[in-house]
């Protein structure tokens, strides 16, 4: 009899937790903010990216969605730190590539990217270009090369850490230039950019969105645009293939994730907002201005998410594993 009663009040206890579970999901988000970690420092490229997003997406959603900066490593620790969360839809993820390339970058990585995440979808995708500071001799990328290749051993490459966008767009040139430079690791291009404007380092592949104002400014010199095309919003800056360097090309993408095991309904509701805010008027207009482009509805999506995730660390893996680099 006792026995029986235990089983009841076991069946009882998991009722409980599924109800409770639906109600909350119907709930969501209330009017409780919801963290999003941004795995970089602020005010940098996937910071901005975020900071622009959340602000539309806040309207979309509901509630504040409140951003916390947890940079290093080359966004694995904010990662990490979201996987361990609980997904209850108040905590989630704004990355970037990086997500990808960290499988094979960290042999203790500590979560699986597609195992320990649910998809939200992705937001939006941006170029890179390589900068150097205003003081540094060469005036084209064409010049560059040379210059690099008789003085690399006095020239520095800042990054955002292994596995960043600026971290990859780097391996690609040294190996195309087939020479290494010193690489100074940050927590984020942010304080990067500070040091390349004081001349404490002289090169970086950065992301648009954190270069913009910089570059109309006139403030760094822009060596080359690392994609096939010249960017829309700089269309006076070359590309490195039509200077003589093909095949130095990263496209970087920002993508939302939450924990897994957040509740189906609290995940669509959170991937309906996005997919409104990346609609929106203002935020595609402000990626624009930034060099970025939003990404249509139907990217916005967990099925779409994970296709492309699925098919960036099939394609990176490869590439880093027979490169030999690893982070830890
Ligand atoms: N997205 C940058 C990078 O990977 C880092 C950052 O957002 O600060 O280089």
């Amino acid at each position: 009899m006792k026995r029986v009663a235990l089983n009841i009040a076991a069946v009882l206890a998991v009722a409980g937790v599924g109800a409770f579970t639906g109600a909350q999901a119907q709930e969501y988000p209330g009017n409780k903010p919801v963290q999003a970690v941004v795995p970089f420092a602020a005010g940098g490229p996937t910071d901005k990216v975020a900071r622009e997003l959340t602000m539309i997406m806040s309207k979309h959603l509901g509630t504040t969605i409140v951003i916390e900066n947890l940079g290093g490593a080359g966004g694995t620790i904010g990662a990490k730190k979201v996987a361990q969360s609980k997904g209850d839809g108040y905590t989630i993820l704004i990355h970037h590539i990086g997500m990808s390339t960290a499988p094979a970058l960290y042999r203790n990585l500590g979560f699986d990217p597609l195992k320990d995440f649910e998809m939200v979808g992705e937001v939006a995708d941006v170029p890179m270009v390589m900068v150097g500071n205003k003081q540094l001799p060469p005036a084209t990328f064409k010049d560059l090369v040379p210059y690099i290749k008789a003085n690399a051993s006095k020239l520095s490459l800042a990054n955002a850490g292994i596995g960043s966008a600026s971290h990859l767009c780097g391996l690609l040139f040294q190996s195309a230039l087939q020479t290494e430079l010193t690489t100074v690791p940050y927590k984020g291009t942010a304080p990067a950019l500070t040091d390349i404007l004081g001349g404490q380092v002289n090169l970086m592949c950065d992301q648009t969105t954190n270069i913009a104002g910089q570059l109309k400014a006139g403030a760094l010199k822009p060596y080359a645009a690392m994609q096939s095309r010249r960017v829309e919003a700089f269309k006076d800056i070359p590309t490195a293939a039509e200077q003589g360097m093909p095949g130095v090309e990263v496209k970087i993408w920002h993508a939302m994730y939450a924990p897994k095991g957040t509740p189906k309904p609290i995940i669509d509701k959170l991937s309906a907002a996005l997919q409104k805010s990346v609609q929106d008027p203002n935020f595609r207009a402000k990626m624009a201005e930034l060099g970025a482009e939003a990404v249509p509805a139907q990217r916005a999506t967990p099925d779409s998410l994970r296709t492309f995730l699925t098919s960036e660390i099939n394609k990176w893996t490869p590439v880093i594993k027979k490169a030999g680099v690893y982070a830890d």
